[in-house]
């Protein structure tokens, strides 16, 4: 199984996230689709309601972009948990690189953030990365991993996140890690996880590339940010992460 995430970022008109959300369904419903992708979106919040209506009876599945940490209360501006979980959002990116560098969310944040989700149900994407001047200089796993443990650790035993490794420096830019890179920081998470968390690569996933880096052992899946703006491109990647 791959999972094929696709983050929309603040990007589209309602119109244009229903087209696409209903691309998507018109593609899982006629087939096109394989059985080994999972695929879902993360609409801006405010269109996830149209979103989950396009996507009703399908086996897309949505999520938010982000959270608070409460279920409620007053938190100006923020989207409860519980309210996506309402929707029938399944997922919650927690700790994207936006959210931790742009908005300035420390890791302890991320991490309450992180146990909101799932106190309301919802299955965190633990999103990971180090910037370019911390990769140039050997920090990445330690980077990687003061980011991942206070969110691990605020979670429940029964909790099913995932974890996206999105090196900051690789997304939007069209820069790709190495495969041997990747592959090194994967094992290292998937270690340290037990093995029991599926990993996923983020960052410049395209359809030319989404075949080789779907090889790389232990990456379960992508989180994809340009390309899954155009319902081709996002099921092409989902077509080629799963080609045998
Ligand atoms: C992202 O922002 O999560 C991302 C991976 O973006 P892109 O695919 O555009 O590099």
């Amino acid at each position: 199984m791959k999972y094929i995430f696709g983050n929309w970022k603040m990007n589209l008109s309602r119109s244009e996230a229903v087209a696409l959300a209903t691309s998507l369904r018109e593609a899982a419903s006629g087939g096109r689709v394989s059985a080994q992708a999972l695929l879902a979106v993360f609409p801006p919040n405010c269109w996830l309601d149209a979103v989950s209506e396009a996507l009703r009876d399908s086996p897309v599945e949505y999520g938010g972009q982000h959270c608070h940490s409460s279920i409620k209360g007053m938190f100006t501006g923020e989207t409860s948990p519980a309210m996506i979980a309402e929707l029938g959002a399944k997922w919650c990116l927690v700790g994207h690189s936006e959210r931790r560098r742009t908005f300035g969310e420390s890791v302890l944040e991320c991490a309450a953030r992180c146990a909101g989700a799932v106190n309301a149900g919802l299955q965190p994407v633990i999103c990971v990365g180090e910037s370019g001047t911390e990769q140039n200089e050997g920090h990445t796993v330690k980077i990687v991993l003061e980011q991942l443990k206070p969110c691990l650790a605020a979670l429940s035993p029964t909790a099913k996140p995932l974890i996206a490794y999105e090196p900051v420096w690789s997304i939007g830019t069209g820069k790709l890690p190495t495969n041997g890179q990747i592959a090194e920081v994967t094992a290292m998470l998937r270690a340290e996880t037990g093995e029991q968390i599926p990993v996923l690569y983020g960052g410049s996933v395209t359809p030319d590339n989404a075949r080789e880096l779907s090889q790389i052992p232990g990456v379960s899946g992508f989180l994809v940010g340009g390309s899954s703006l155009d319902a081709d491109k996002f099921l092409k990647i989902a077509a080629e992460a799963t080609e045998k």
